[in-house]
């Protein structure tokens, strides 16, 4: 028998049985009317999420491809953006436009620390022709564990023409997005991190001003063509074929979703933040990210000095069936990562501590069993009711 896990992923998350139910529902007639009504639905209930009145496609891909949807439809070969990164997701999205002809202005901010809005301001002023067609961003690098701050970001663009093109596929859902009140004009997120369900699909806003950049593109598109999808979902259909367990498995997150009020998400996912943050600091271990950016969505920690990381996740899983996420490029080895959004709760944590304490300690971590756990109990009950 499998062994029951405890996964602390940043995605693909943990799925809820009832949304399970909803998965296993026989398939639709991808031209019937029960389609239709299923994805007027979910595109509705996505909507709500966004926060927003534009049109949000839902596609059939992972996060990825939302991403390089975003590029081709909305930019052309020649096009000036101005690429902000703060770990290895925004590198991909730099990466990404350039593979699409695009002339890329990539600014790197270090990895553990957000975007720092003065270096953008400078930057949009002295583009004084308005050559930038884009700025590239991503609301919460999963890499790092740190949120830039989108609002601010739609502030310092101003009238400036470029497009804000976001990548939030592990915030949106998660953490509080205002699509339209904000001026995001493009936001890509993807089902398997903030939305519930198994990785398949992913959903992509576009605002007027986008259409109207979309109007102008020139890079090559079919499968990616938005245009297309909305015309299509006008119909109730998809111009190829959709993930029709996963919309019918959304349909269902939607409606937890609209049960407990994004409120409720949000300030959930920031007290599960919360008490990681005190039970692995009260260990002695330092998060990358300052308690002022810090993501709602996972937290990345520094392994102790002279203790690879491998060797805790290792230990994690194979004494205690705790699944941890590690680092990426230049950070692998170096730090872990606790997932703890989606179907997660303040106990799963609660387990993920006191198994991190039992980790250490037997790699020779001087640290006091119990103390993380207290630390992370303490904010469990002084915040009692929320969950
Ligand atoms: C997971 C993730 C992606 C995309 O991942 P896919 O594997 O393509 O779904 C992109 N950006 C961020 C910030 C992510 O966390």
């Amino acid at each position: 028998m499998q062994e029951k896990e405890t996964p602390m992923l940043p995605g693909s998350t943990p799925v809820p049985p009832r949304l399970l139910r909803a998965l296993s529902e026989p398939l639709l007639n991808q031209r019937g009317s029960s389609f239709k009504a299923l994805i007027d639905d979910v595109t509705d209930g996505v909507k709500y999420a966004y926060q927003t009145n534009n049109d949000v496609l839902i596609l059939p891909s992972s996060g990825t491809g939302g991403m390089e949807a975003a590029i081709v439809n909305f930019l052309s070969p020649g096009d000036k953006v101005l690429a902000l990164s703060i770990g290895a997701f925004g590198d991909r999205f730099a990466t990404i436009a350039q593979t699409h002809g695009c002339i890329v202005d990539k600014v790197d901010f270090p990895w553990g620390a957000a975007v720092d809005l003065q270096v953008v301001r400078e930057r949009l002023a002295a583009d004084v022709h308005k050559e930038y067609k884009a700025i590239l961003v991503t609301h919460n690098e999963t890499a790092t564990g740190v949120c830039n701050d989108l609002q601010g970001l739609g502030q310092v663009r101003g009238d400036h023409p470029a497009l804000i093109l976001v990548d939030s596929v592990s915030a949106l859902g998660v953490m509080e997005v205002k699509t339209d009140e904000w001026g995001l004009d493009v936001i890509v997120t993807a089902a398997q991190k903030g939305f519930l369900i198994p990785p398949g699909v992913c959903f992509v806003s576009v605002s007027p001003r986008a259409w109207a950049a979309y109007e102008r593109s020139t890079s090559p598109k079919f499968y990616w063509d938005l245009g297309s999808a909305k015309k299509f979902l006008e119909k109730g259909q998809t111009p190829v074929t959709p993930a029709i367990p996963q919309l019918a498995g959304l349909r269902e997150a939607l409606k937890l979703f609209q049960e407990k009020g994004l409120d409720h998400i949000f300030a959930k996912q920031i007290y599960l933040r919360d008490i990681t943050r005190a039970g692995v600091k009260a260990l002695g271990l330092k998060p990358l990210a300052d308690d002022a950016v810090a993501s709602a969505a996972v937290t990345a920690v520094w392994a102790p000095a002279g203790i690879e990381a491998r060797a805790i996740n290792r230990k994690m899983r194979e004494d205690y069936n705790v699944v941890l996420a590690g680092g990426q490029k230049k950070l692998e080895n170096k730090i872990f990562r606790i997932g703890h959004l989606g179907y997660v709760q303040h106990l799963d944590i609660l387990a993920t501590i006191g198994a991190l304490e039992m980790t250490l300690k037997e790699l020779g971590v001087p640290i006091e069993l119990g103390s993380g756990v207290k630390a992370a109990q303490n904010v469990i009950m002084s915040r009692k009711g929320l969950l």
